[in-house]
């Protein structure tokens, strides 16, 4: 497929919604891993999510994997020694419900059935579909953590590897992010960066737990070797989810630091291609998106080449 090749409107992609209007652009003050990936998966959806602030309806799977976040923090918390009360998992996904109600806007009955159809599910991953595995992603972690025996790390001022901060400094511009895990390696004493994943699609790389590891040294003095993504959806499988544990020495500072300063480069000079394909049919800010032809692209204010750009193309 080419890079500008239309893909055909799905007739099973989520109905219109009235989402709010664009906001004026704005330039980040930082940058996450996330708002990268964005970046570097549709620059288009990057300058409308992210520069103009339109944000759609959520996935079930989204609040699904923050139950399941939440419950598995305060399973680790009460098993580090905190006085934590452990919700079970139906708790935690109404508490999620709610929360993304009220962020969003939108009623429950916006958020969206992702994954494919079914005999057992045929409204695919919807809020009964997590009902029932949400609890088997959280015994799963929890089983995972048993079989490993793997500590975990402590932060300078005492508290558990979890929802770790990092603030520093990434190709010479603030970087923000949080650590799902950190956990200690038994064989030499090096941080261990864990991204709990609980989507269908597994990480195109491993770049994420390469900048993590990068800026849990420069932020904490943590040497990092490896790092894994533990994928809920594995959950039967040996590993009870952890696909690998990866060796991140290829992730050199310089090159994540390379990564990170080109898409600077990208979003200050109003670098924002779109990236037809797969995305499409699942993007919640599609309605925008003039190449696809949504139907209030014309509510944001046309692309201008910058001045770095008109230097570049008149002389
Ligand atoms: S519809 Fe496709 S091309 Fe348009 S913003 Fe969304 S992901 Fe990008």
């Amino acid at each position: 497929m080419t890079a500008l090749e239309i893909v055909p409107v799905d007739s099973s992609a989520p109905a219109k919604t009235d989402l709010p209007g664009p906001k004026q652009f704005r330039l980040p003050g930082h940058l996450s891993f996330s708002a990268l990936s964005t970046y570097a998966e549709c620059g288009e959806r990057y300058r409308i999510e992210r520069g103009h602030g339109v944000r759609g309806p959520s996935y079930w799977n989204t609040v699904g994997g923050t139950a399941v976040h939440h419950v598995t923090e305060l399973a680790d918390r009460a098993w580090f020694g905190e006085d934590v009360e452990v919700l079970d998992f139906e708790a935690a996904f109404e508490e999620a419900i709610a929360e993304e109600v009220e962020r969003s806007g939108f009623p429950e009955s916006a958020l969206r059935a992702s994954g494919r159809a079914s005999k057992a599910w045929p409204d695919k991953q919807n809020k009964s579909w997590w009902l029932t595995h949400g609890p088997l992603y959280v015994s799963a972690w929890i089983r995972w953590r048993e079989n490993t025996g793997y500590r975990l790390w402590e932060t300078p001022w005492g508290e558990p590897g979890i929802e770790v901060p990092i603030e520093v400094h990434v190709g010479g511009e603030p970087f923000v992010g949080y650590i799902d895990r950190v956990f200690v390696d038994p064989n030499d004493g090096t941080g261990v960066p864990v991204d709990l994943k609980c989507g269908n699609h597994e990480p195109k790389s491993s770049l994420q737990l390469g900048t993590y590891g990068v800026g849990l040294a420069r932020d904490y003095g943590l040497p990092v070797r490896r790092g894994g993504f533990w994928m809920a959806k594995n959950y039967e499988k040996d590993g009870d989810g952890l696909k690998y544990m990866e060796d991140l020495s290829r992730f050199t500072p310089e090159y994540v630091d390379v990564q990170f300063a080109m898409a600077w480069r990208g979003i200050r000079a109003g670098v924002f291609l779109p990236s037809p394909g797969m995305m499409c049919k699942s993007c919640s800010v599609r309605d925008f998106c003039t190449l696809m032809g949504g139907e209030r692209a014309d509510e944001l204010p046309a692309l201008e080449v910058s001045s770095d750009m008109k230097q570049i193309t008149s002389g």
